[in-house]
């Protein structure tokens, strides 16, 4: 397997510390509001990660945590806290808030067909792990205490800026002014680890510490709940590409200064999907949610084949033309396997099934080519292979591509009920002498590989092979 590590800025040869077995700890969702298609997508290039590691043989311990609480508007430790602003806006309390979005993601990744990390746990809930870390953090000089609140000192950790392979002065450009800076951090890039001094009315999510009552940096329950579940090492951390900076690069400073070395080797991010107008955004604009894709009569897996087609670290645009021509894709890609389903002839041939399934392997391991996995996945299709191979390949495939390929699932039969729509439509049309109407109807499901059959006890259908 090869993979673009942001650490080195190279593809690189993986390998992992004990054989065999990835340890791999995926960032999770700020529970204060839906999640947005850019986020999914995300978790879509995650899930492809664990998949194809897993079909080349790897056990993989994924870990992801729920942000529940501590996450600012800034990424940074400044603007106000997203649940407070979560709760303030439905007039709930920060768990209700919390308990109402979790639930609502959870919905989302399973109707992507996003396998659930082996563990989930909320940041809210490791609040004594956190705290030791800090304890050793101070006692080793890497933290200070300023203001009432616990600081890293970024000054101590030499390499703080290899992940973003910036310096102090590019992440200082583009800081905005009218953003209240911390007065009480030694250096403007040192961030908060504990705060006791909330600038929040009513912050309700408040736990004793050794430094006073009050609550953690956003950063720390990475670095902990990854500690506490993956152990002292970790082989891949994975994140949108906004997560480089800051989020990751202080994760590593803690962790590694905790730690006392080297922390997580592969560090891998997914680019960002950006709609129209440019940054995805959930108060400004059409808020894009699968909900939304759903009540627009696209599928989940319409999105997932989205995001397949192209690259995970190439920029991504959202456009309503582009899913539906995902949608007229994947139809025909169904009615292409119905077909095959529906036929099962021939006999299984190793030799082709070898040839198709290295192929497939292949372009997973240059750094996950989902598009091309998908290609041989047509050219399977297309191949003078048996029905009986193809039906094999098809299986193996969609253990990776996840796209209900072979389920008797509700797009089939919602591709079933579409056909049958359009069947009526144009025995109407027929009926009322529209031939022009009946043979367009005729003609766009061919398109779509629907062949359809006149005879005297009415219409039927069959797929085209
Ligand atoms: P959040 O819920 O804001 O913590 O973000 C959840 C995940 O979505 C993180 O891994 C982000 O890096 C990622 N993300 C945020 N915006 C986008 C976007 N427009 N496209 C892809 N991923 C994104
Ligand atoms: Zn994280």
């Amino acid at each position: 397997m090869k993979l673009y590590n942001t650490l080195s800025k190279k593809v690189e040869k993986f390998s992992t510390y004990e054989e065999g077995i990835v340890k791999m700890y995926t960032c999770g969702p700020t529970v204060y509001h839906f999640a947005h298609i850019g986020n999914l997508r995300t978790y879509i290039f995650e899930d492809i990660l664990q998949k194809s590691l897993e079909y080349l043989g790897y056990d993989v311990k994924r870990v992801m945590n729920i942000t529940d609480v501590g996450h600012m508007t800034s990424d940074g430790d400044t603007g106000e806290d997203k649940m407070q602003k979560g709760a303030l806006r439905e007039h709930k309390t920060v768990y209700e808030i919390a308990a109402f979005y979790t639930e609502a993601f959870m919905s989302d990744i399973d109707k992507l067909n996003i396998k659930r990390p082996t563990i989930i746990e909320k940041a809210s809930d490791h609040i004594d792990t956190y705290i030791e870390m800090i304890k050793v953090l101070l006692e080793k000089g890497y933290a200070y205490q300023a203001g009432g609140n616990i600081y890293f000192d970024v000054s101590k950790f030499p390499n703080y800026y290899e992940l973003s392979g910036k310096n102090q002065e590019d992440l200082l450009v583009g800081v905005r002014e009218d953003v209240e800076e911390d007065k009480s951090k030694r250096n403007p890039a040192d961030f908060g680890l504990w705060f006791t001094l909330s600038k929040f009315e009513n912050q309700v999510m408040q736990w004793d510490s050794p430094w006073g009552r009050g609550y953690p940096g956003w950063h720390i329950e990475c670095s902990g709940i990854s500690y506490k579940y993956l152990g002292e090492y970790l082989d891949i951390h994975c994140g949108g590409v906004d997560n480089i900076f800051p989020h990751h690069t202080n994760e590593i400073a803690q962790s590694e200064s905790f730690l006392g070395h080297k922390w997580c080797n592969y560090w891998c991010h997914g680019e960002h999907l950006n709609d129209s107008t440019g940054k995805m955004s959930k108060s400004k604009g059409e808020f894009l949610t699968l909900s939304l894709l759903e009540s627009k009569g696209y599928n989940s897996l319409v999105y997932r084949l989205f995001c397949l087609n192209s690259h995970y670290r190439s920029q991504l645009v959202f456009s309503y033309e582009a899913m539906e021509a995902t949608k007229n894709a994947y139809q025909k890609l169904l009615g292409k396997v119905a077909s095959i389903r529906n036929d099962r002839s021939g006999q299984k041939e190793l030799d082709k099934i070898e040839k198709y399934e290295q192929k497939f392997k292949e372009a997973l391991e240059n750094d996950l080519n989902t598009a091309n996995a998908v290609t041989i996945l047509y050219d399977v299709l297309k191949s003078d292979c048996s029905n009986e191979t193809k039906l094999y390949l098809i299986e193996s495939f969609d253990s990776v591509l996840s796209l209900d390929l072979l389920k008797e699932t509700k797009i089939e039969k919602e591709l079933e009920d579409y056909i049958e729509e359009q069947i009526r439509k144009r025995n109407e049309a027929k009926k009322e002498k529209n031939y022009e109407l009946a043979d367009k109807i005729r003609n766009d499901l061919l398109e779509k590989g629907v062949e359809l059959k006149d005879s005297r006890e009415g219409t039927t259908y069959t797929f085209r092979k």
